[in-house]
């Protein structure tokens, strides 16, 4: 069988480098550090986490504690060395950041079909099968490379996100849908756009909130450029009192549909993904800090029991435009001898880096020895992550953490009882399993 050559030893290449090799597949795996650091990377070690030590909730009723046990089942090194380097932090998984990576570089290492090689690497192999891991923060010159495959409007540099609300938690009796001036919706239809609506005094005190609130410091990062389009809307604020109403605020053409009541500023939220669960806060990329994020946004008429799948931020983040050029198992459609996981494939987070590592593993083992690979269903949680990847309309694609709003909806009640929202919940994740177990009996055994 062929070897699979690596690039970025991070959490998605070191365990896409360990499904491999447990599958009998040779892996050539490159890591540039210590050689050549990124701003955020401290050591040499695999999977070094560069930012907080937690993979989030472990438990079911939280969609990543459902990967994390997707992840078990598939015998994840990044979710082993996880469990095994666990400190207390109540239903949360913590980890010590250095025993951690220790663990998966030793495990690694230990490998015999694992070849390190040092060294940032400037050129993507000509032949073979290839893994691009090399994360939000890949070397510049690598980042050209990669440009000179995708298309230079397909590598996003800079990323800002706003904040993904959960359809449900929001306050119908004061939200709307409408479409400003009524625009491209259809006879009968309510329009893709939920407003909620502030008076004078509310939009004043929520402006002043806005630039009162604690942001978070851009350590390392402040040379890299803004786009127009990406100013966070705090920094609008505080150019001038009524500059976010003059800009995503904006109340024209946003009359009540029933009542006709003008408004002052309007905060629009609109569809996410297909089924509606997911609502984006247009307009709301922030630099504040999660907790005043909770705090701020909760005080917009509407969202006062806001539950928010994903909070805003700004960062450097380089991922490329998959929807457009990956398939629905991580290959280049323009050069399938290629694939791409982790971060840079428009997942967001350690424990979503490594699962897309995990599954690009599997993929390049089954295309090592010939077979064609085939994804978990949708209703996992990898599966969801996957069509994420690979289904999203381009232009709506932005970097997502897994969440229940990416896998289909729980049943609401049965018969006369309505479940409870963690009951729901629980029921999907049980779903997950049930469902990644039958793929798992379906697939080909590790060795
Ligand atoms: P990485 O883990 O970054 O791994 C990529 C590897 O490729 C690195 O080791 C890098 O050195 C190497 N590399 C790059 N270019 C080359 C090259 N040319 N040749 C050889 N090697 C190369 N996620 C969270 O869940 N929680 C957080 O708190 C969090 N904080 C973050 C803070 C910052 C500043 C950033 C940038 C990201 C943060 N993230 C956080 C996201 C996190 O980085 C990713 O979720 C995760 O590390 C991505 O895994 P990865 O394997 O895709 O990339």
């Amino acid at each position: 069988t062929p070897t699979v050559t690596i690039i970025g030893a991070g959490l998605a290449g070191s365990e896409a480098a360990w499904q491999l090799a447990r599958r009998g597949i040779r892996v050539r795996l490159h890591e540039m550090r210590p050689q050549l650091m990124t701003p955020a990377h401290k050591t040499g070690n695999c999977a070094e986490l560069v930012c907080s030590n937690t993979f989030r909730a472990d438990h079911l009723e939280n969609a990543v504690g459902l990967l994390h046990e997707e992840m078990r089942r598939l015998d994840s090194l990044i979710m082993r060395c996880g469990d095994e380097a666990r400190i207390p932090a109540g239903t949360a998984l913590a980890v010590d950041r250095e025993q951690f990576s220790e663990l998966v570089t030793r495990a690694l290492k230990n490998e015999p079909l694992i070849e390190f090689v040092d060294g940032e690497v400037t050129e993507i192999p000509a032949e073979g099968l290839v893994l691009i891991a090399s994360g939000p923060l890949t070397s510049d010159t690598l980042y050209e490379r990669i440009k000179e495959l995708t298309g230079e409007d397909r590598l996003c540099f800079f990323d800002a996100i706003a904040p993904v609300v959960d359809a449900e938690s929001i306050n119908m009796d004061v939200a709307f849908w409408k479409n400003r001036y009524d625009k491209n919706v259809e006879e009968g239809e309510a329009g893709d756009y939920l407003n909620c609506p502030m008076n004078e005094q509310q939009y004043k005190t929520f402006i002043a909130e806005l630039v009162a609130a604690e942001k978070v410091a851009f350590k390392g990062f402040e040379d890299i450029p803004f786009f127009d389009g990406c100013m966070p809307i705090e920094e609008m604020a505080e150019r001038g009192e009524d500059t976010p109403r003059f800009g995503p605020m904006k109340p024209v053409g946003l009359d009540h549909p029933e009542t006709g009541e003008r408004y002052y500023a309007v905060v629009q939220l609109r569809r996410d993904n297909r089924m509606g669960s997911l609502l984006n806060m247009v307009g709301f990329q922030t630099k504040m800090t999660y907790g005043e994020q909770k705090r701020v946004f909760t005080t917009i008429p509407g969202l006062e029991n806001a539950e928010f799948f994903r909070l805003g931020s700004l960062h450097r983040n380089t991922f490329i435009k998959s929807p457009a050029l990956l398939d629905g198992t991580l290959r280049l459609k323009s050069d399938p001898r290629i694939l791409f996981a982790g971060q840079i494939t428009g997942v967001e987070g350690y424990v979503e880096s490594a699962s897309m590592g995990l599954m690009a593993g599997r993929f390049l083992a089954d295309i090592a020895c010939g077979r064609e690979p085939v994804a978990p269903p949708s209703d996992t949680a990898h599966g969801a992550l996957l069509a994420h990847i690979s289904q999203t309309r381009v232009e709506d694609f932005q970097p997502m953490n897994i969440n229940f709003g990416l896998l289909p909806a729980g049943k609401k009640r049965d018969g006369k009882r309505r479940f409870s929202r963690a009951e729901r919940r629980h029921a999907v994740s049980d779903r997950a399993l049930a469902v990644l177990d039958q793929w798992l009996k379906e697939q080909p055994q590790a060795e």
